[in-house]
């Protein structure tokens, strides 16, 4: 009898950015979400997010995927790089566009700054600040810069299976948000959501740090009528300074010689205690340990 249940579809996702190797953060995400792929039985695709030109590093994604084969986390399908996937892109803002639901903006940083200070309403939300709406009704003669997605949602409720309830108002607390920049690179927004949809993704597991872009691809879903997949959001690996991992924080690249050190670490940060000789019986070990938290519900 097999030790877990095949749901009838599941279809995970690891999506880095390519701005450096994987670092003890990121595989954490990685590890979570081959984990849950395999508890379910499903698929784990790893989708290269490249979107963000300016900040890739030729090569990092070549060294992320040897690092990911060191560590025993093996896409079941050739991975997809977005910076292959614009023409898709283009088409889905052109139809959101054509719809009323996506428009073009004008302002610059410092439109937004003058703008929100002239409202009363310059204090940042988490150093972002909220678009207070300036091109909603057209530009004003100024030239085009960016494209963003129309919302008037009010709060949006989503759950996230490790959380447990969310809510966003992304009016009031982002605002319409950006779906092609100025320099010309689609958003993440925009990119994840499409590829999300076209790859049949069911389940997002990734990094906290990312929980609070959810309610903003949820609407972006719903404006093209993509179905929601779960989300679960991980732990996060903390650098020195208390903040998320990152190589801006000092996040050494993730040595893989030692593949089984590599991954005891990213395990505990997902509350595994699992012990295995070799990558392979770690990463069983480690499955049924997973399976039996988040696994589908009626394991054996
Ligand atoms: N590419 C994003 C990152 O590396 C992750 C996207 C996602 O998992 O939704 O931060």
């Amino acid at each position: 009898m097999p030790l877990l249940h095949t749901v009838t579809e599941y279809i995970g996702r690891f999506a880095p950015s390519p701005t450096g190797p994987l670092h003890a953060g990121s595989l954490v995400a990685a590890l979570a979400s081959w984990l849950d792929a395999r508890a379910h039985g499903g698929r784990w695709l790893v989708r290269i997010e490249d979107v963000d030109l300016p900040r890739c590093i030729p090569g990092a994604d070549l060294t992320m995927l040897r690092q990911l084969a060191d560590c025993g986390l093996h896409p079941d399908e050739p991975p997809t790089c977005q910076s292959q996937r614009s023409a898709l892109y283009q088409q889905t803002l052109d139809n959101l566009a054509t719809r009323g639901l996506a428009y073009p903006c004008a302002c610059s940083r410092r439109d937004i700054e003058n703008e929100l200070s002239r409202l009363g309403r310059e204090k940042p939300r988490h150093g972002e600040r909220v678009y207070p709406g300036s091109c909603r009704h057209g530009l004003q003669g100024r030239p085009a810069r960016a494209w963003r997605l129309r919302v008037n949602a009010g709060a949006l409720p989503w759950t996230d299976r490790r959380l447990g309830p969310q809510a966003q108002d992304v009016e009031t607390e982002v605002g319409d948000f950006v779906l092609k920049r100025a320099d010309g690179c689609f958003a993440y927004q925009l990119a994840v959501v499409v590829d999300d949809g076209a790859q049949g993704i069911t389940h997002i597991v990734r990094g906290a740090d990312l929980s609070d872009n959810t309610a903003r691809q949820i609407l972006l879903q719903g404006a093209l009528g993509l179905p929601t997949p779960a989300y679960l959001h991980t732990a996060l690996v903390l650098g020195a300074n208390g903040e998320k991992l990152s190589k801006q924080n000092g996040a050494q690249a993730l040595d893989t010689r030692n593949p089984l050190a590599a991954l005891n670490a990213a395990g505990a940060v997902l509350g595994l205690r699992v012990t295995g000789a070799s990558v392979d019986d770690w990463l069983a070990a480690a499955t049924a340990q997973w399976a039996a938290t988040w696994g589908p519900p009626g394991r054996a």
